[in-house]
């Protein structure tokens, strides 16, 4: 594996497909997972390490997101990456104005949470996909709403590439990996697979055509009897990400959480009657 700190070093060869995981370190199994898929569909493997500024709010943990880059370059390599992009901040915004704002999907329940982080996350990525220019770009669902940005932004501007959306990767107790559970106390950590746990059961039960509301209120009441902040437990049509009543095609479900001082994401798939 190369690892290559600016454009001029990055210098791909492009006689075959290019897969290409952009991150932002603190790797663990959903990223890795990422990687292999690539590394199995594509001839060449890069992956971006980047902590992107923009994305980050005022307040959130931009300086404190955990960075451990020799650790992140020993398990990339060993998922198959053939170059690790780490650009710096300088590199990728050196005197630049231009923002790229996905509407509608972004403006949704993170993207209100938020403000201004899926401009963030899009003008990134749409850097880094000029960059790099991959054949294939790969994501994890974990970041359901992210999935669908870039999607919208990859059919609206017209990227030459496919997207492939991966399943989110989880520990045996069901809590959705992420780099930032390790903010989580012991306490905290014990509790937080009942994320999932109520996911689970919303689904089963939206499924089976319980009204939608009742069992949104349901989750919410017993999350936060548990510890939980619940910032937004959301029915959504699982394209446009709008609230549905009634289950038509297929739907999601997001839910954004605060446990003590760390705010924790997740969501689960709800099929239609149809789907
Ligand atoms: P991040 O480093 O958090 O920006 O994540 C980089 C990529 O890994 C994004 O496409 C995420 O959606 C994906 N990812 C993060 N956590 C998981 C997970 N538990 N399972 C699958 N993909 C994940």
């Amino acid at each position: 594996m190369r690892i290559a700190r600016s454009r001029s070093e990055l210098n791909l060869d492009r006689s075959g497909t290019v897969g290409f995981v952009p991150t932002m370190g603190a790797f663990h199994e959903g990223h890795l997972s990422l990687m292999r898929k690539s590394k199995s569909e594509c001839r060449t493997t890069v992956v971006s390490l980047f902590v992107n500024p923009t994305q980050f709010g005022k307040g959130e943990d931009y300086t404190r997101y955990p960075r451990n880059e020799q650790a992140d370059a020993e398990m990339a390599e060993r998922a198959g990456t053939d170059v690790l992009y780490i650009p710096t901040v300088s590199e990728i915004y050196d005197s630049s104005s231009t923002t790229v704002h996905v509407g509608g999907v972004s403006d949704l329940w993170e993207g209100e949470m938020r403000p201004g982080h899926f401009d963030g996350v899009a003008t990134v990525v749409a850097k880094l996909f000029q960059i790099v220019r991959p054949d294939v770009a790969y994501f994890g669902l974990k970041d359901y709403q992210q999935c669908r940005v870039i999607d919208r932004m990859v059919y609206d501007l017209f990227f030459p590439l496919r997207l492939s959306l991966e399943e989110t990767v989880r520990e045996p107790d069901g809590l959705a990996m992420s780099s930032r559970n390790a903010y989580l106390s012991a306490e905290e950590r014990a509790v937080a697979p009942l994320l999932y746990k109520n996911l689970q059961e919303l689904s089963k039960k939206v499924e089976q055509g319980d009204d939608i509301d009742v069992a949104r209120e349901s989750s919410i009441s017993s999350l936060t009897m548990s510890g939980f902040q619940v910032q937004y437990l959301a029915v959504v049509d699982a394209q446009t990400l709008e609230p549905i009543s009634k289950l038509n095609g297929s739907a999601r479900a997001l839910l954004a959480a605060r446990l003590g001082s760390t705010r924790l994401i997740d969501n689960i798939a709800i099929r239609g009657p149809t789907t």
